[in-house]
């Protein structure tokens, strides 16, 4: 008999994330779609389901599963959206993000890390991703302003020059606090009034650092 249920590892992933709190119907099958496993060293290939954040190249990491659906559910993404990713790091955030949103602009100041997410995103036909190599703390002013920025990297405060790229009705997400240590997922909402700030869960990121990163 043909089963159309998914294999068991992303059963159980589907049931992790559900029971941490994760609702949203359409943030919880783009999760079962993107193949996790693409995205994690080939010796983690076997635990790529499991909830937890695991090590790439250049000493950063692919963030938690929940912790991606937590931030994509929070984002509220819609077709027509353009998002802004501080930190592409594997490329697993920006293929999420891409099934939900029109257009995705991710930056990464490691040029091996931007080159293999890069890589990546093309064969799993995430065409409306684009990769920049460079420092997303001191973007170029030519990129526009968008209706969702994440920043996946620690900040001790989120740049102003972030914030004034968001449009009205915006939302930007990021983890705020100590580059060491515990951070607080803070969203900001744009309003015609102004800025909405709410603190969200307790994170844990590698830090966001100034400049394109000298090694590769
Ligand atoms: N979103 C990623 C995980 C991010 S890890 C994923 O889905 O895999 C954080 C990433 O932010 C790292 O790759 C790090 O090199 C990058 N980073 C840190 N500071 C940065 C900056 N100023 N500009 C761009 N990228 C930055």
């Amino acid at each position: 008999m043909i089963s159309n249920q998914p294999p068991p590892e992303k059963m159980m992933f589907q049931l992790t994330l559900r029971r941490r709190g994760i609702s949203d119907q359409t943030v919880l099958r783009t999760m079962e779609e993107v193949p996790r496993e693409l995205f994690v060293e080939a010796s983690d290939r076997d635990g790529a389901y499991r909830d937890s954040a695991l090590p790439i190249a250049c000493g950063q990491t692919i963030s938690q599963p929940f912790v991606v659906a937590y931030m994509t559910e929070q984002l509220q993404l819609q077709k027509q959206h353009r998002v802004l990713e501080i930190g592409t790091g594997s490329g697993y955030q920006a293929a999420v993000l891409s099934r939900l949103a029109g257009q995705v602009l991710t930056v990464e100041r490691y040029r091996k890390l931007a080159d293999d997410a890069r890589a990546r995103l093309e064969k799993l036909d995430c065409h409306n991703v684009e990769v920049m190599l460079g420092d997303g703390l001191n973007l170029p002013p030519n990129i526009g302003s968008f209706d969702r920025i994440i920043v996946t990297a620690a900040v001790e405060q989120i740049p102003e020059n972030l914030i004034e790229r968001l449009e009205i009705g915006g939302i930007l997400i990021a983890p705020v606090g100590p580059h060491q240590g515990v951070q607080t997922l803070t969203r900001l909402s744009r309003t015609e009034a102004g800025i909405e700030r709410k603190e969200l869960v307790e994170v844990r990121f590698v830090p966001a650092l100034p400049g394109v990163a000298r090694e590769l």
